[in-house]
């Protein structure tokens, strides 16, 4: 029978709250694998074994989905058989990536020590085995296919080299955090990066309307969805920026206008997070990318926060958060061409040195806490 069996990552080094680790590990794993048929979840040691119950359900796709759930270090399909070399032998047949190996090895792990045979001998007569019936030449310093024999205490299993498994800690034991999700590249990866350390996220999404289109926040909408197939449900909730905007464009000096957005966003952002027990605010910053970007720039929108500001992304590359942008899938949706607001009546020279004080006296301009406390009443939430 073919089984799931994923290996726990970095939290058995947990100690201690080792076993708050795992059950949230578990519960997220049993949500995943949940449309895909009723699977009984057993752990033992570092390992989890995901066994189906019954005909209908579907194993490829609780794989494919097991893949995006964090704190898994490896994932692989096994084949569970008898504890009987007879038996080992006919299952190895059956492993697909065999067929098409140049060359592989066994390896055996027997924790069962009654078993007859031991490690070594396990390796050899499986090894020799594969090699006389499929004609694979063996090759022990660099095959091209690993086949793993697990004798276990209830079953053996039998399984290829394992997928690469998110990695990272179980959603939601660090806790929330707030990330600001723009319709870009780089907030959905940090939205990821931060999710794959164990926080559990609220987005939010400032959008202008009608200088922003309903197509970019649906298409903030469709980011969230994607990321929620690693993280679990979310809240996106999306404030309107629009009189602020007009605000800033009207009263207050140009160069300074993508700043006090930012700051603006930065205190909606907190008094949001605040209100939903979230500890942190996560954006998609990388140092220098655009002008808002520089070290001075950040210390004065960070100011406006109340909360710590997380940037996983500060010392990436574009070309390293495209990367992680197409493996978790949402790149494709990111480069469709939608404003964001802030884009909006971005100053032809921005200020790239901003001082603190400078920037406070044209916060004196308008009454931004009124109107900031009159957006937070209007927020849109949407479950995803
Ligand atoms: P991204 O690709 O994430 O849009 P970016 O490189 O375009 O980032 P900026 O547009 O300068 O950079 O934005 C920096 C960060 O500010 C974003 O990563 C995001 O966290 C936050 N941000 C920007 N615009 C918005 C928005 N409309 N709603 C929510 N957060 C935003
Ligand atoms: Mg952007």
């Amino acid at each position: 029978m073919e089984i799931i069996l994923l290996k726990m990552g970095e939290m058995v080094l947990k100690g201690l709250n080792r076993s708050r680790f795992e059950a949230s590990l578990l519960r997220r794993l049993r949500a995943v694998l949940e449309p895909f048929g009723p699977f009984e979840l057993t752990s033992r040691q570092s390992a989890v074994y995901a066994v189906p119950t019954g005909d209908k359900c579907d194993v490829s796709g609780a794989y494919a989905a097991a893949l995006k759930v964090f704190g898994f270090s490896a994932v692989c399909r096994a084949i569970r058989c008898e504890k009987e070399m007879e038996s080992l032998k006919q299952s190895a047949l059956l492993l697909p990536e065999l067929k098409e190996a140049a060359s592989f090895k066994v390896e055996a792990r027997r924790a069962d020590k009654r078993f007859p045979l031991t490690s070594p001998e396990i390796c050899a007569e499986l090894g020799g085995f594969l090699h006389e019936t499929l004609g694979i030449p063996v090759s022990v310093r660099n095959p091209g296919e690993i086949v793993w024999a697990e004798v276990r205490e209830s079953a053996a299993y039998i399984h290829a080299r394992p997928a690469e498994g998110a990695g990272g800690l179980p959603p939601g034991t660090a806790g929330s955090a707030a990330l600001l999700l723009s319709g870009g590249i780089d907030s959905p990866v940090a939205g990821w990066r931060m999710a794959r350390r164990g926080l559990s996220l609220l987005p939010i999404h400032f959008e202008s309307y009608p200088y922003t289109s309903p197509e970019a926040r649906e298409k903030v909408i469709t980011l969230a969805r994607i990321l929620a197939e690693w993280c679990g449900r979310m809240t996106v909730r999306i404030i309107s920026l629009t009189a602020i905007q007009e605000a800033i464009r009207k009263e207050c000096p140009e160069e300074l206008a993508t700043l006090l957005t930012r700051r603006s966003m930065c205190r909606l952002a907190s008094s949001v997070a605040l209100r939903n027990g979230a500890g942190a605010l996560v954006t998609g910053d990388s140092l220098g990318q655009v002008a808002s970007q520089t070290t001075e720039a950040l210390a004065v929108t960070e100011e406006a926060a109340s909360l710590p500001v997380l940037r996983p992304l500060v010392g990436m590359d574009k070309e390293e958060v495209s990367r992680t942008a197409r493996k978790i899938g949402t790149f494709e949706t990111s480069i469709l061409p939608y404003e964001d607001c802030c884009g909006l009546f971005t100053p032809r020279h921005p200020q790239t040195k901003p001082r603190l004080e400078a920037v406070k006296r044209a916060e004196e301009l308008f009454d931004f806490r009124t109107l900031e406390a009159e957006t937070l009443k209007s927020v849109t939430k949407t479950d995803v």
